[in-house]
């Protein structure tokens, strides 16, 4: 017997569910349908988007609703336009098999005026945005008096985006016997309050621990300096040439600013939030969905409800202003049992925020390394390769220049042939990225274990040399102190001295290759209170670091690479924009309210 069926779901349901690859239920399903199908309880359901929570509840309410009574029975109400077309496709094809069913989708940003058509038309299933549900009951165009069953889905986010009274109001026209069902990916004060307040004595259901993420997700950060953040998201892009994924940002500014960045430098990206007309964010989600692009960049009203399986990465390129985002972020990768990546590209201030977020969900986060330049080159290398392995060859097509290709090659062998397709894509690569500077930033607290192993491990951090200093926190120096102290002596600037590890009697500090001698030059005579200072290369990368300077790195590697490239990588990092500056403020007011 077919597991739906065992669990009290029709056959011409559990036929059409079949047809959509619906084999098994999902854990949800299993523990849902069975309570809700008796139609007897209110219900809470804590589960994550993408674990099958729209059949857990779709399929129930299609067995419970009267299609021969062409009246409103249930009303579903969900955060965003997206979600609400999703659930209400979802509820049609679960019902392709059954007749008279009538769903109807009610969504801002569309006429109103075919909504009430449809509306009048006569319906048993609503699904709707609490704004326009609103509007329309306002106009006295729906009679609710027979709705038997509410389900209040994403009720998380529907209250996020402020729509608590439009539901106290919606559910006010209701009958107070209705069955309440609701669901909700997180479960903070405001929706246990709400669920307090709508139901009685709810049948509650945990799928996972409560508040933790997807299991399928595995969660990286990335510490940058705020200067070096959009190349290092880049960068994680080039080391990942089949990303498939979702940018978050914090603001709809940036969310443009960065596509068009990313446009500009050649990559299929383009952005998704509120100031695009409906029609434009159609667009945006139709090329989507069909993978013209590869990366979206959104804000996070803009991203909700997104349902595009097989996105592999969900990036934070600012992180949430509420914790509770970052769940339905990366809620959008990993869905339907597959696996994905969310990854947070943060500054050295942000580190204790993913510790807050770790607590929320439940999960470490992996430190992870921007990757270097040649991780990146040898990562597109196969990458290519593994296409030509697996091009689909049009020999029709082809086939009438293989005897002139072939001449052309005659006098070559297969490796060198090979060797020469390789180095196509490969030597773009290589220009752009030989002398690309390491991206990580050290995390800012003292003592950091993390950066300290790091270098020890690498010697020299790219461009940067380490440097000895014979003064430390004995001398009343902390890393400020000890940065104006430098400078001063010196003249090299403070922005350029990279990280700084004050000990008890001497002190490290980093400062860019070509900037060693005159540090040297700066301390030649030096006393400190007496003391001679003493500046010393640390450890044994004294040659290597030496040799950096003398081939004259430079820190923001290909500043001038951008001229002329009309290529993808051309443009690569070098023309990269620091939109730092601007969100200064943003970013100190945003703090205050993690
Ligand atoms: P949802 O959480 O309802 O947004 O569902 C996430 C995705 O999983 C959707 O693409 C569904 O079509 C799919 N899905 C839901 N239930 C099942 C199931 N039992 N078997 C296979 N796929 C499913």
């Amino acid at each position: 017997m077919n597991p739906f069926s065992q669990l009290g779901i029709r056959h011409d349901i559990v036929n059409a569910i079949t047809e959509l690859g619906f084999e098994n239920p999902t854990p949800i399903q299993e523990a849902s349908i069975p309570v809700l199908l008796s139609g007897s309880n209110d219900f809470v359901g804590l589960a994550q988007t993408g674990t099958g929570k729209t059949a857990a509840f779709g399929l129930p309410l299609l067995e419970l609703v009267d299609f021969n009574q062409n009246h409103p029975q249930a009303l579903v109400l969900c955060p965003t336009r997206e979600l609400c077309l999703q659930i209400a496709n979802d509820l049609n094809k679960f019902a392709k098999n059954i007749a008279n069913v009538n769903v109807v989708a009610v969504y801002g940003g569309a006429s109103i005026m075919d909504q009430l058509r449809a509306i009048k038309r006569g319906v048993q299933i609503v699904v709707a945005t609490p704004g326009r549900m609103l509007d329309i009951i306002g106009r006295k165009a729906i009679d609710f008096s027979d709705i038997r069953y509410v389900v209040l889905d994403e009720a998380d986010e529907m209250l996020n985006m402020g729509f608590q009274e439009d539901i106290d109001e919606i559910l006010s026209t209701t009958p107070e016997e209705k069955k309440t069902w609701l669901f909700s990916a997180t479960m903070p004060a405001e929706v246990r309050r709400i669920a307090k307040k709508y139901m009685t004595d709810p049948h509650e259901l945990t799928m996972g621990k409560q508040n933790t993420g997807n299991e399928n997700i595995e969660h990286e950060y990335y510490v940058v300096r705020a200067r070096d953040k959009y190349a290092a998201f880049k960068r994680i892009v080039d080391f990942n040439p089949e990303i498939f994924g979702i940018v978050f940002c914090r603001t709809k500014i940036e969310t443009q600013e960065i596509a068009e960045a990313l446009i500009k430098d050649g990559y299929n990206a383009d952005s998704l939030h509120g100031d695009l007309s409906q029609q434009q964010r159609d667009k945006v989600m139709k090329r989507y969905r069909e993978r013209s692009l590869q990366l979206l960049i959104a804000t996070d009203v803009a991203a909700r409800g997104i349902d595009v399986n097989d996105v592999t990465h969900v990036i934070n390129y600012s992180l949430p202003d509420e914790i509770e985002n970052y769940t339905h972020r990366s809620g959008r990768t990993a869905r339907a049992g597959k696996t994905g990546v969310s990854i947070a590209i943060i500054n050295q201030k942000e580190v204790g925020k993913i510790r807050q977020i770790e607590k929320v969900i439940g999960k470490r986060f992996i430190k992870a390394e921007v990757p270097t330049g040649f991780d990146v080159c040898e990562k597109q290398l196969f990458s290519m390769i593994h296409k030509v392995h697996h091009v689909e060859v049009n020999e029709a097509q082809i086939e009438q220049y293989i005897p002139r290709i072939m001449d052309e090659f005659a006098e070559m062998s297969k490796e060198e042939v090979i060797k020469r397709f390789a180095s196509i894509e490969f030597n773009r690569f290589l220009d752009y990225y030989k002398n690309a500077p390491d991206l990580n930033a050290p995390e800012e607290r003292r003592g950091d274990r993390d950066g300290g192993e790091r270098f020890a491990r690498t010697g020299t951090r790219g461009d940067f040399t380490r440097l000895f200093i014979n003064l430390g926190s004995v001398d009343g120096f902390g890393r400020g102190d000890l940065l104006g102290y430098i400078c001063n002596n010196t003249r090299i600037s403070g922005k350029t001295v990279g990280k700084i590890d004050v000990k008890g009697v001497y002190s490290f500090f980093e400062v860019q290759n070509n900037d060693v001698d005159q540090v040297f030059n700066g301390f030649k005579s030096t006393d400190y209170k007496g003391r001679q200072v003493r500046i010393e290369i640390s450890g044994d990368e004294r040659n290597e670091s030496r040799g950096g300077a003398s081939k004259g790195y430079n820190r923001r590697e290909g500043g001038n690479r951008r001229e002329g490239g009309r290529d993808r990588r051309d443009g690569n990092g070098g023309g990269f924009r620091d939109f730092s500056g601007k969100r200064r403020e943003d970013r100190a007011e945003r703090s205050k309210r993690w």
